[in-house]
C-alpha cells in the first residue's frame, strides 16, 4: 500500500502533483488502468505515492472523427463505448478493463495490428508531464507528436 494516493482529473493537476513530489525527492508511481497483473507494476511501497488516473477517463471524438482525445486513465472500453456509437473504431486492447496508458506505451497490440501496425503507431500527440518539463517554468505540458518526436515504433 503507498502512503498517499492522489487523484488528479486534469493533465494539469498531474503536473502539480510531480512538481511537489520531485521537489520534496519523494519516489511515485502511475496508475493507469490498473491491468498489469503482477504487483508492484504500477503501484508504490509504504514510503512512497501513487498517482491514480483512473479519474482521467475523458473520450473526446475530433469533429472530423480523425482522432479521439483520451485521458490518461481510460480503460479501452471507454473509448470503444464511445466510438461504437458513431460508428468508429481504434487500434486498441483486445481485452475491455486494460488501461490504453499502459497498453499504449508499451507499444500495444491489436487485433488490427497486422494492417494498422502497434496502438502506438496511430497516437498524433501524447501529453507529457516530466520533471524536465516541469522544471521549465513556462511549460507545464510537453506536447509530443510523430513530427518533433520520434516515437513510433512501425516504420
Ligand atoms: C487480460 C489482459 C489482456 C491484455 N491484452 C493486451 C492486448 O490485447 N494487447 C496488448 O498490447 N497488451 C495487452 N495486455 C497487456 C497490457 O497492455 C499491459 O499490462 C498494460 O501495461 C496495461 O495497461 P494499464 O494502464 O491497464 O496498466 P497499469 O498497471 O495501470 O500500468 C502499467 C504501466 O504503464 C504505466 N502507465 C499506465 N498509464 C500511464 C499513463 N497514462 N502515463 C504514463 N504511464 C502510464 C504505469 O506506470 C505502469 O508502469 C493485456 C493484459 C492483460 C492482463
Amino acid at each position: 500500500m503507498p502512503a498517499c494516493r492522489v487523484t488528479p482529473t486534469c493533465a494539469l493537476e498531474v503536473v502539480a502533483a510531480v512538481d511537489i513530489l520531485v521537489a520534496e525527492n519523494i519516489q511515485f508511481a502511475v496508475r493507469g488502468g490498473g491491468h498489469t497483473s503482477w504487483a508492484g507494476a504500477a503501484n508504490i511501497g509504504s514510503n512512497g505515492v501513487t498517482i491514480d488516473l483512473s479519474a482521467m477517463n475523458e473520450v473526446v471524438v475530433a469533429n472530423n472523427n480523425a482522432t479521439v482525445a483520451v485521458g490518461g486513465g481510460a480503460r479501452w472500453i471507454d473509448v470503444y463505448n464511445v466510438l461504437v456509437q458513431q460508428d468508429l473504431m481504434v487500434c486498441g486492447g483486445r481485452v475491455a478493463p486494460v488501461g490504453v496508458g499502459g497498453l499504449t506505451t508499451g507499444g500495444g497490440k491489436c487485433f488490427f495490428s497486422s494492417t494498422t501496425g502497434f496502438a502506438a503507431d496511430g497516437v498524433a500527440q501524447f501529453e507529457v508531464c516530466s520533471t524536465v518539463c516541469v522544471r521549465l517554468a513556462s511549460l507545464t505540458l510537453m506536447l509530443c507528436t510523430p513530427a518533433r518526436h520520434k516515437y513510433r515504433t512501425h516504420p
